[in-house]
């Protein structure tokens, strides 16, 4: 369909210079995307330039359909890699009309945690690893396993290459691609254990900053295999058995632990998080216990460990951050259907507010 290709590319500030504006919000299940469109007169360069929105909070299980408003303030915008031109994706979070935030509404709380002083002189820094698996439409079988049936054992397909070890590749670079355009701070994507199973990472981002840029990330995966037709699963073990769960390993660091002696703040820190594991746990993703089993790189639920280079272990401390006694801790075991705002708080809450 030439003229349909042609017209889904036309770039229509030749002749106006209004813009359309993609408000996405997290939906009722905390982690479904949800977007709608509007025209308004660009170029934007600012979320404060925007004016605030609204949706039919009964129909994404956000509302009763008495009182079915929700109101959306926008919070961060990004270059829209699907439209382009000065069209942009606009972050928002939600609110009652009153002006409370709504029960989905992590950010709310997150952004409070990053706003106290003792956080914003301590400059968190994160960096994500986003796993996710790819499916077939259908079936909802990892794309490319045979239907009824399994590939061979995990071994060849970590950052494999080759049709008989990676698939999709396609959609994972376009994605790529997409993220960088649209000002997404991605810093690279590898292809995981299991075959179908992928990884993205986003960071280092400061503060809410790395929750926002991770949804959209999100958002730009789901529209671009919404295009290929094949679907995004983000369960912590979309298959059970011997193949690996997915993960959304979070590595962090403060300004202190960046400088020089910072290994004894790390360690602080890593104190700090055992003492409170049972809490993390339980912020860090429905259906964690499927993947945090002891083994498939990973560390049992129940217990706290941390290690150098251990990737059995719930924190690993790099060797290079061994070696230069500074730097930063990733901690293993959010799952891959994080809330991100959840996490990056509530490590920065326990870390840097908490005195114990
Ligand atoms: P892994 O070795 O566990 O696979 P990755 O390379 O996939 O790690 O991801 C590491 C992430 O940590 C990257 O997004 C990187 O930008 C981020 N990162 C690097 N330095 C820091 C730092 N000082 N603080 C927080 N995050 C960091
Ligand atoms: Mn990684
Ligand atoms: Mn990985
Ligand atoms: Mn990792």
């Amino acid at each position: 369909m030439p003229l349909l290709n042609d017209l889904i590319n036309l770039d229509f500030g030749e002749t106006t210079n209004k813009i359309i504006a993609e408000y996405i919000w997290i939906g009722g299940s905390g982690m479904d995307l949800r977007s709608k469109a509007r025209t308004l007169t660009g170029p934007v360069n600012d979320p404060s330039e925007l004016p605030l929105w609204n949706f039919d909070g009964s129909s994404t299980g956000q509302a009763p359909g008495d009182d079915s408003e929700v109101i959306l303030r926008p919070q961060a915008i990004f270059k829209d890699p699907f439209r382009r031109g000065n069209n942009i994706l606009v972050m928002c979070d939600a609110y009652t009309p009153a002006g409370d935030p709504i029960p989905t509404n992590k950010r709310f709380n997150a952004a409070k945690i990053f706003g106290h002083p003792d956080v914003v002189a301590e400059e968190p820094w994160f960096g994500i690893e986003q796993e996710y698996t790819l499916l077939q439409k259908h079936v909802k079988w990892p794309l490319d396993w045979p239907v009824g049936g399994f590939p061979g054992p995990q071994g060849p397909y970590y950052c494999g290459v080759g049709a008989d070890k990676s698939f999709g590749r396609d959609i994972v670079d376009s994605h790529y691609k997409a993220c960088l355009y649209a000002g997404i701070n991605i810093s690279g994507i590898n292809g995981e254990v299991m075959p179908a199973q992928w990884e993205f990472q986003v960071g280092p981002a400061t503060g809410i900053s790395a929750g926002d840029q991770l949804w959209v990330a999100r958002y730009i995966l789901e529209r671009i295999t919404e295009i290929a037709e094949v679907v995004l699963s983000f369960d912590p073990k979309p298959i059970p058995g011997d193949w690996n769960g997915a993960g959304a390993h979070t590595n962090y660091s403060t300004k202190s632990m960046r400088s020089d002696g910072g290994i004894d703040v790390i360690k602080k820190a890593i104190e700090k998080l055992g003492l409170r594991h049972k809490d993390h746990i339980a912020a860090y993703g429905e259906g964690n216990e499927r993947r945090l089993t002891g083994r498939h790189e990973t560390a049992d639920i129940h217990t706290f460990s941390w290690g150098v280079a251990n990737r059995g272990a719930s924190i690993r401390v790099g060797r290079d951050t061994e070696k230069e006694r500074k730097g930063y801790f990733e901690d293993r075991r959010p799952a891959s259907n994080i809330d991100p705002y959840i996490v990056t708080s509530k490590i920065v809450e326990t870390t840097i507010l908490w005195k114990p």
